[in-house]
């Protein structure tokens, strides 16, 4: 199926007489799921991009370095940041969670990388599971959403189930969002809808929609790599996992040329 975006239309805001777009939320880590989705987002906002809000959470993971992709793509794009647009160049604009940094020994945050396969927790996901995350994003997601008055919360979910032969992490299930979904729509006064147009595709699928729709999307603009090496390392499970579904997908896959953090106050390193 050919798309005009990654984002079906069905699922875009529409503008007002005027022309202008309602708001959108989009939970955005800078890594590649949901950079294609930014992506498509800013070519639907083309002229009203400070009006797509990126929440960027900096959960305590040991990849920081997408941390700063994000503010980068945010900054070339005109996308407006938690929790304000990018102005002060030595701000660390990305929600922190003291509460999530480091908890659940996950190999994402405080855990060993190396004790992931070793573990047998690629059945599980256990290995990659931040406790509650999701239920904990989609919140604060929605709260921001009302806010600012987002008709949508764009979220990068995959079909991981399908493509690991595991099983969904616990806050990753559709029971669980769609309990969510519900929950905030009676506890906010105008709930957005969360809509995530990856959730039923693998990353391989998601990569050939991204390669062959309409928008000239540059895959280095996204950044993958559990160690945080620049360049990513290529051994670990996430860089395995890219380059497996890049492979799977037929399409060449792009590391940018200049480490993120270049240029950047690194607000991280003065916080741990
Ligand atoms: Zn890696």
């Amino acid at each position: 199926m050919k798309f005009d975006n990654v984002i079906t239309s069905g699922y875009l805001p529409k503008p007002s007489k005027d022309g202008t777009l309602p708001p959108s939320v989009i939970l955005y880590s800078g890594g590649l799921d949901t950079y294609i989705l930014l992506r498509g987002l800013v070519e639907h906002y083309k002229g009203q991009e400070h009006l797509i809000h990126a929440l960027t959470i900096d959960y305590g993971q040991r990849n920081w370095r997408e941390l700063y992709m994000a503010k980068k793509v945010c900054r070339k794009y005109g996308v407006t940041m938690y929790p304000q647009s990018d102005t002060a160049p030595t701000s660390w604009p990305f929600l922190q969670l003291p509460t999530v940094r480091g908890g659940g020994g996950s190999m994402v945050n405080t855990g060993d990388a190396s004790d992931y396969e070793k573990d047998g927790h690629m059945e599980t996901q256990r290995g990659t599971n931040v406790a509650n995350r999701n239920v904990i994003f989609i919140a604060y997601a929605q709260a921001w959403a009302e806010v600012v008055g987002a008709e949508y919360i764009y979220w990068g979910a995959l079909d991981i189930q399908s493509e690991t032969l595991g099983k969904m992490r616990p806050d990753s299930t559709y029971e669980v969002i769609n309990l969510m979904q519900g929950l905030c729509q009676k506890s906010t006064y105008v709930p957005a809808r969360l809509h995530g147009p990856f959730w039923t595709i693998t990353k391989s699928q998601m990569i050939r929609r991204a390669a062959n729709c309409s928008i000239d999307i540059d895959f280095g603009e996204s950044y993958t790599c559990y160690t945080n090496s620049w360049p990513p390392c290529g051994e670990c499970r996430a860089c395995k996992e890219r380059a497996r579904a890049f492979e799977r997908a037929g399409i060449d896959d792009v590391v940018a040329d200049v480490d993120p953090c270049v240029g950047m106050v690194q607000g991280r390193s003065a916080i741990n």
